[in-house]
């Protein structure tokens, strides 16, 4: 079976391994038996919603508030990728979560930066680009979109809004993506992550390349033309949508319909820790479901590399790889 090299949606917090977790719970005078910290770190498999999936980053939360965590996190997570056989993959995070311990949103994103640049040196089958998420609802985007020009083309290769989808218009962040879009800094969105075609749709609007889920575009005709005419990317996280009820059953996942209708649809973990999955985990899930070939899964690789934030040199090297 064909196992995919790309995960274009991934967030650092939502993916860091237990070990890493426990280390640096202990350095807080923490101690957590193995039991405890799954926990902490995991849905169970009979989650109900997408609130009781974001209790599992208030430990995640804590932790990633110093600068030698954020590094370690960023580093191990590549590590463990690489390993994997990834051969490209973009992480996000939002800064502002983590200066609760007074770091700076400019000393939060260094960090990471560190780490990255480290993981890619020590695995240089594996390149990285890092994205800042906006957050729905947060009091500190501005400050995070101007970190995004400053840090653009130095590790960082977009933005992107994530959190409560719903519970704020898109378009009270239609100024912040504005002024990304005249600095030609690309951007992913997510949304209709909870069933609404319309954010999609406004997301398009915005002019986002790529959203993250997008699974309530298969409810409106209009809405999926949109997709496949600009080309956007769509991010599907399938285990990661079945735990917080996204879609009522694997079956009715719309990846199927998105890829047969010509949509640049891509495969992508989400969480790895909170959702217990790992890219080949995904797609041996899709796999079980639907009637994808290994040139199918392939292809949607392909979709992702052609959709990813980095320079078009480094794609046209990636796409060579697969
Ligand atoms: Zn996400």
């Amino acid at each position: 079976m064909y196992h995919g090299k790309v995960d274009l949606h991934l967030h650092l917090d939502g993916s860091l391994s237990e070990d890493v977790v426990a280390r640096l719970l202990q350095r807080e005078g923490i101690t957590m038996s193995r039991e405890e910290l799954q926990h902490n770190l995991r849905v169970e498999p009979e989650c109900t919603s997408l609130v009781e999936y974001l209790q599992k980053f208030e430990v995640p939360g804590q932790v990633l508030q110093t600068e030698y965590g954020l590094e370690l996190a960023t580093y191990e997570l590549l590590q463990r990728l690489a390993g994997q056989g990834l051969i490209y993959t973009e992480i996000r995070f939002a800064p502002q979560l983590h200066t609760r311990k007074g770091l700076t949103q400019q000393e939060v994103l260094k960090s990471v930066l560190r780490g990255a640049a480290q993981a890619q040196r020590d695995y240089p089958t594996i390149r990285a680009g890092i994205l800042l998420c906006a957050m729905i609802g947060g009091s500190e985007n501005r400050a995070t979109f101007d970190l995004a020009k400053d840090f653009y083309g130095n590790g960082v290769v977009g933005v992107d809004l994530a959190g409560a989808e719903g519970s704020r218009p898109m378009d009270d962040y239609a100024p912040l993506f504005h002024d990304m879009a005249t600095c030609n800094i690309p951007y992913t969105i997510h949304a209709g992550e909870c069933g609404s075609w319309e954010n999609v749709k406004r997301a398009i609007e915005l002019g986002a390349q790529r959203v993250g889920h997008g699974c309530g575009a298969i409810k409106n005709e209009e809405c999926m033309d949109m997709l496949r005419r600009n080309h956007i990317t769509v991010e599907a996280c399938v285990v990661s949508n079945l735990q917080t009820k996204a879609v009522p059953s694997l079956q009715s996942h719309p990846i199927k319909p998105f890829f047969d209708r010509g949509i640049a649809v891509t495969v992508n973990t989400d969480n790895m820790t909170c959702s217990n999955t790992t890219l080949r985990h995904e797609h041996e899930t899709i796999a079980s479901a639907f009637d994808f070939t290994d040139d199918d899964f392939r292809a949607m690789d392909a979709n992702a590399i052609r959709g990813a934030f980095c320079p078009e040199a480094e794609k046209q090297a990636l796409l060579e790889k697969l």
